[in-house]
């Protein structure tokens, strides 16, 4: 199955982009994922197609018209498209790696890429968008945004990273974030690879990923250990 993207954007040009190299090219070329990024201003009528317009109420900069996007959404998802609409947003709530895990358990997502100071708050309810922000920073537009929200999800598409044990260790796949990584030389610049890693004691080896996991999270993100999602290991 072909988990499919739909992007709408201003900047249909950016796409793939970041997304046609390495792993998420690879398998854009293998046929695990498509996408299709399509021009907003062509669901724009009139002879100057206007995509945007000044606030209602005064304020700085332009909006996205509610009119045009509701056309380009109903153009690019026709009635029986289930898919997940994904709006783009400073405001939104905050991406998840459970939440990207559910997205790649589905068919598909349409993401709309925000420009000038957002969009018309009235196409949110008329045409169902969910709200996801990628962090508490404000970006130019919402394009590179729906680049990370892509690239999470394609990694976890079935057969797309070469070692799937690999995603169940990784950060935040159990509440926590991951231990410390060491490879080859075993000792950089008077630094050696912590001994018990080179021991060849497997139980000794997870036992001491599991309490600099935990160690980590307790002085980096606390917060972790107190979402519902953590599994906390007992170390
Ligand atoms: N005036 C808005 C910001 C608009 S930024 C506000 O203060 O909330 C322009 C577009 O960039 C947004 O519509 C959104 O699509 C995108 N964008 C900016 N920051 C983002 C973020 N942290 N997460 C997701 N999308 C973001």
């Amino acid at each position: 199955m072909t988990f499919r993207a739909t992007v709408l954007t201003l900047f249909p040009e950016m796409f793939p982009g970041p997304l046609g190299a390495s792993l998420a090219g690879r398998a854009l070329a293998d046929g695990a994922w498509s996408i299709e990024a399509r021009d907003i201003r062509a669901s724009a009528t009139g002879r100057h197609r206007p995509v945007d317009d000044s606030p209602a109420g005064g304020g700085p900069g332009m909006v996205l018209r509610a009119d045009v996007l509701a056309a380009a959404i109903d153009a690019a998802a026709p009635p029986g498209d289930s898919r997940p609409r994904l709006l783009m947003s400073p405001r939104g709530r905050p991406l998840t790696q459970a939440r990207v895990r559910d997205l790649a358990a589905g068919e598909g997502v349409l993401i709309v890429a925000g420009r000038f100071e957002g969009v018309d708050e009235r196409i949110i309810a008329a045409r169902d968008l969910e709200e996801v922000s990628i962090g508490d920073y404000v970006l130019s537009g919402g394009e590179i945004a729906a680049m990370a929200v892509l690239d999470a999800v394609v990694r976890l598409l079935p057969g797309v990273m070469g070692n799937s044990a690999s995603a169940t260790s990784e950060s935040f796949a159990d509440g926590l974030l991951e231990y410390p990584q060491y490879t080859r030389p075993q000792v950089f610049e008077d630094r050696p690879i912590p001994e018990i890693l080179v021991s060849g004691d497997h139980g000794k080896i997870a036992k001491w990923r599991k309490a600099e996991a935990l160690r980590l999270t307790r002085d980096r993100r606390p917060d972790l250990l107190s979402t519902p999602e953590s599994t906390k290991p007992d170390v």
